[in-house]
């Protein structure tokens, strides 16, 4: 860490930083210029509250130079991590993995008639909500077990993996069967409790950013999952909340290259909740790829007007086709397969 003090700062205010930054484990290094004294303290900053020197008399500001994040870090795994499923489907890496499927799963007809679509267009992920986080209380909650079992059953006869929400620890265990990736939706972003008991899981977890998360606040939640022994983890842009009022969310492309560059962990672009609305989906698809984009979520549903929940933003069957064929021209660009 870096402690500029102020210009005007006094040598006992110099002295009682030190002091502090000494007690605190670090060893400091002083380097006193002609108007400005800098303080670099090097040691385990990871777990120290930076703000608490900023309050300091004569301090001007506090700078962490190292992440305060390790596991999650790029310099922890360098050549990047993928995650294989079961199946030999893989997240990470070359190839750009599709998932697709409903918003929520409504019947037996609706997420198998959703599953054939994917396999056919090249998808290897089934999603689907089981568990609904809805803004109302009164809107659709999801189907639950029954839901995960019509799915699981959809995506086997498709050679397809199964991603679903997963929304409190309880709900963990009976899931197990059924799906083979929990998702953490944007609402649990920091359910640390959650996120601590998915790093107990040996099954791999989605993590999507919150709706008000910046990055670190993502490189950190990961860590909650990391530090549990599970690095089965892939990261999701699913856009954050703004000023902007034409799309539901803004969809941080930005976000896939730098989390690229600070984390080794796979990061899939969901262009569907991104954006709120079906005609930019697309198009930010295809952004998402072409920025890098490990893997891309969409909703799909066979009447996405009529569906249960995000009916705005869900892609009718031909507009995925064409995507996916759209999708594998980008990634070829860009020195990748999908
Ligand atoms: C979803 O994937 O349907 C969902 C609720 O996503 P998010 O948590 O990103 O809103
Ligand atoms: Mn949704």
């Amino acid at each position: 860490m870096i402690v500029a003090m102020q210009e005007i700062a006094t040598e006992e205010q110099i002295d009682a930083v030190i002091a502090i930054m000494v007690e605190s484990g670090l060893s400091v290094h002083r380097t006193t210029g002609a108007s400005q004294t800098i303080l670099a303290g090097v040691g385990l900053t990871a777990a120290m509250d930076l703000g608490t020197f900023e309050e300091l008399p004569g301090v001007m500001h506090v700078h962490r130079i190292s992440a305060p994040y390790k596991l999650a870090g790029r310099a922890f795994r360098p050549e990047g991590t993928v995650v294989t499923f079961p199946n030999g489907a893989t997240i990470g890496g070359n190839k750009v993995a599709i998932i697709a499927g409903p918003c929520a799963i409504e019947n037996r007809d609706q997420i198998f008639t959703i599953a054939k679509c994917v396999a056919e267009a090249g998808g290897g992920f089934l999603r689907g909500g089981a568990y609904k986080p809805r803004s109302s209380p009164y809107a659709f909650q999801g189907l639950g077990i029954p839901g995960l079992q019509m799915m699981k059953e959809a995506a086997e006869k498709h050679n397809l993996m199964t991603v679903s929400e997963v929304m409190e620890i309880a709900q963990i265990e009976g899931m197990l069967p059924y799906v083979d990736c929990f998702q953490v939706g944007a609402r649990n972003f920091q359910n640390f409790n959650l996120l601590r008991e998915l790093g107990q899981v040996r099954k791999p977890v989605l993590l999507k950013r919150g709706i008000a998360a910046t990055i670190e606040e993502l490189m950190l939640s990961s860590e909650y999952i990391l530090s549990g022994g599970n690095y089965d983890l892939i990261l999701c842009e699913r856009g954050i909340r703004t000023y902007e009022t034409a799309t539901r969310n803004t969809m941080d492309i930005s976000a896939i290259p730098v989390v690229h560059k600070l984390s080794h962990l796979p990061i899939v672009g969901d262009p569907s909740h991104g954006t709120g609305r079906r005609e930019l989906v697309a198009p930010m698809a295809k952004a998402a790829v072409a920025a890098g984009a490990d893997a891309i979520l969409v909703e799909i549903h066979p009447n996405a007007d009529k569906a249960a929940s995000d009916a705005a933003q869900t892609l009718y069957f031909d507009q995925f086709e064409k995507l996916v064929g759209e999708l594998r021209v980008i990634a070829g660009a860009v020195g990748r397969t999908l």
